[in-house]
């Protein structure tokens, strides 16, 4: 099925770009993912086309006008699937992770709101917004970023945006492990030789290297990953070693 994001930003030329190169300008190309944006700026109707407000109790910093960015989150809700989730980026959300992206993808219309300013009136979260999810434990100037890192993520478990010589079932996190080491041309760099099982050209051997290193790995670098894991006796054995 088609996966849709529609995204409400008041900056929707962050997106051309990522929506036109590489792996995710490939699969909107090939109707894999659809992306529309929806510009609150679009909604106002003043004469200075005004997005941002002040905040009740002062301070410093504005808030988005409540008006255009509810209107343009109805319309994009509007031309959404039934099953829509309103997605609202934001460091108090839920800490992003694998699971999380795999749970996100169950969706095919997702309306991911970027906020901007200090965010948005407390009163929008409670009554349009189903998730709240933050990219990591630091605040960024928009949701923008935070929007396309939910979109790429979502998007390389469809199947076919990654292809079949691409696919994402070695990637880190897809079965709970780091990925195994990479090694490309020339065989010998600054000394340093690719592991000679590699260019052996028996495959067996190769996957047990593969599935050695990566268990290793994740052993050294993300030992919190191999705690959640229901570990196969082939690497309950590497790490015994
Ligand atoms: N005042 C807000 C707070 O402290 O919770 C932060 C507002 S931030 C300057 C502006 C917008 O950037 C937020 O509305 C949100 O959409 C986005 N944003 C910033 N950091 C984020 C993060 N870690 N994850 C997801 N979205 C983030």
């Amino acid at each position: 099925a088609k996966q849709r994001f529609s995204v409400v930003t008041l900056f929707p030329e962050m997106f051309e770009r990522f929506i036109t190169q590489g792996v995710i300008g490939r699969a909107v190309k090939k109707g894999l993912i659809e992306v529309a944006l929806y510009n609150p700026r679009d909604y106002t109707h003043d004469k200075h086309r005004t997005v941002d407000d002040r905040p009740y109790g002062g301070g410093p910093g504005m808030l988005m006008m409540i008006q255009p960015l509810a209107d343009a989150i109805a319309d994009a809700k509007k031309a959404s699937a039934k099953n829509v989730q309103v997605v609202y980026l934001t460091p108090q959300g839920r800490k992003l992770d694998f699971e999380g992206v795999q749970n996100l993808s169950q969706f095919t219309d997702l309306v991911l709101i970027a906020g901007r300013y200090e965010g948005i009136d407390e009163r929008l979260i409670e009554s349009l917004v189903d998730q709240e999810w933050s990219i990591g434990d630091y605040v960024l100037s928009g949701g923008e970023l935070p929007a396309m890192v939910l979109m790429d993520a979502v998007s390389r478990l469809i199947p076919e945006v990654l292809g079949h010589n691409q696919s994402a079932v070695d990637d880190s996190f897809t079965n709970g492990l780091l990925e195994c080491p990479h090694y490309t041309r020339p065989e010998n760099y600054l000394g340093k030789r690719v592991p000679a099982v590699l260019l052996s050209g028996d495959h067996e051997k190769i996957r047990q290297w593969r599935q050695i290193e990566s268990v290793k790995r994740t052993q050294r670098k993300r030992p919190d990953l191999l705690k959640k894991l229901a570990l196969t006796e082939e690497q309950q054995a590497i790490l015994a070693d």
